[in-house]
C-alpha cells in the first residue's frame, strides 16, 4: 500500500528528528533512515519532507553551507524562531517574533502574507570559546 508505505516513512522521519534534537540534513536522514529502511532513496525522503513540512510539522534551515536543515515543531502552531550554530548545529530559541508588527504594518496596506523566515546564524556561546 503506497499511501500506507508512506505514513510509516514519515512517522520514522518524524522520529528520527525528535530523537536528534537539532536541525537535520537530508544527508543525515538518508543515513538514519537507512538503518531501519535499507532501500529508500533520498528522492523519496525529499517527498516525505515536502509533504511534513506543507502539514506544518516541520521546520526548513538554510545553513551557512547552503545545505537544508530540518527540525521538528513542538506543535503544528508553534511560531517561533531559532538561531543556529554554524559549528555545533545546536539550536536557541529567539525569545520572541521580532517581525510580528512589520507583519501587521503590511498586511494594512493590503499585502496577504503566508509565512515568513528568520535566519540567524554565528557561533554558540561555547563554539565561540574554542
Ligand atoms: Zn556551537
Ligand atoms: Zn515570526
Amino acid at each position: 500500500m503506497e499511501g500506507q508505505r508512506n505514513t510509516r516513512q514519515k512517522q520514522l522521519l518524524l522520529n528520527i528528528l525528535r530523537e536528534a534534537d537539532r536541525p537535520m540534513s537530508i544527508n543525515e536522514l538518508h543515513t538514519k533512515l537507512s538503518e531501519v529502511l535499507p532501500k529508500i532513496a533520498k528522492s523519496t525522503i525529499y517527498r516525505n519532507i515536502d509533504s511534513l513540512l506543507a502539514q506544518n510539522l516541520i521546520d526548513k534551515y538554510r545553513l551557512n553551507d547552503n545545505e537544508v536543515y530540518y527540525k521538528i515543531k513542538a506543535d503544528s502552531h508553534e511560531h517561533k524562531h531559532y538561531l543556529i550554530c554554524d559549528n555545533c548545529k545546536k539550536t536557541f530559541d529567539l525569545p520572541s517574533c521580532p517581525i510580528r508588527d512589520l507583519e501587521n504594518a503590511m498586511k494594512e496596506k493590503g499585502f496577504i502574507i503566508k509565512d515568513h523566515q528568520i535566519q540567524i546564524n554565528g557561533l554558540c556561546k561555547s563554539c565561540a570559546g574554542k
